[in-house]
């Protein structure tokens, strides 16, 4: 112990050995014989101490002409004076007073901004395509891209004369979701209604037109 608290006290090892022998001799006298070592000093972690405030944070308004903070600050002094059991927890070192106030409108705009600019920022990372294979995708690996405004064109032969129709289409989701939507309503009865074109798509099927 006496080492560790030379060796505090010492810059170095050299004036540590220096003025260690008067000690040593003291301790030799008082049957305590030993002999010192330097100990480098170690890091020691520094204890982090949190202080416990309990926030009182009333509403802010503009109309209110009333001296909250003053006069809760009184109130404090005055139900828990220096001789109550809990003025040691509750004083005006351990109740802070703060108004809470929102956020003004800028400060919203400005955030939902920032969140909406890292998404489009983030879409480089984003899976674009999970077929199987990028033979069998509906749109050559691109297939999970969203917001699309998409044509499908429909060739077919009535009364020997070659028609096209031409469908146009929008979507929000996936392009595959709105892909696999359109495939299930050529092929389920039931929703045949759903589109333009499915309803096309049905009347050639009962006129088993190709
Ligand atoms: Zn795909």
């Amino acid at each position: 112990m006496i080492g560790k608290r030379l060796s505090d006290l010492s810059c170095d090892e050299q004036e540590f050995n220096k003025i260690k022998q008067p000690y040593e001799e003291a301790l030799a006298r008082s049957e305590h014989p030993s002999i010192l070592q330097f100990q480098p000093p170690s890091q020691r972690n520094k204890r982090i101490r949190h202080r416990r405030v309990t926030w009182f944070c009333p509403p802010y308004s503009d109309n209110v002409k009333t001296p909250i903070g003053k006069t809760f600050l009184q109130l404090l002094r005055k139900h828990f004076p220096h001789e109550h059991r809990y003025a040691r927890i509750i004083n005006k070192n351990t109740v802070k007073l703060s108004y809470s106030c929102m956020p003004n409108v800028q400060n919203i705009m400005k955030q939902r901004n920032e969140q909406l600019l890292k998404e489009e920022n983030n879409t480089g990372d984003v899976r674009r395509c999970n077929c199987d294979s990028i033979n069998n995708c509906p749109l050559n690996g691109e297939c999970l891209t969203p917001n699309l405004v998409y044509t499908s064109n429909v060739s077919y032969t009535e009364d020997n004369v070659a028609k096209l129709a031409v469908y146009h289409g929008s979507t929000s989701s996936p392009f595959k979701t709105r892909w696999n939507e359109h495939n299930s309503s050529f092929r389920l009865e039931y929703k045949r209604k759903n589109t333009t074109l499915s309803k096309l798509i049905w009347n050639l099927k009962e006129r088993n037109i190709p």
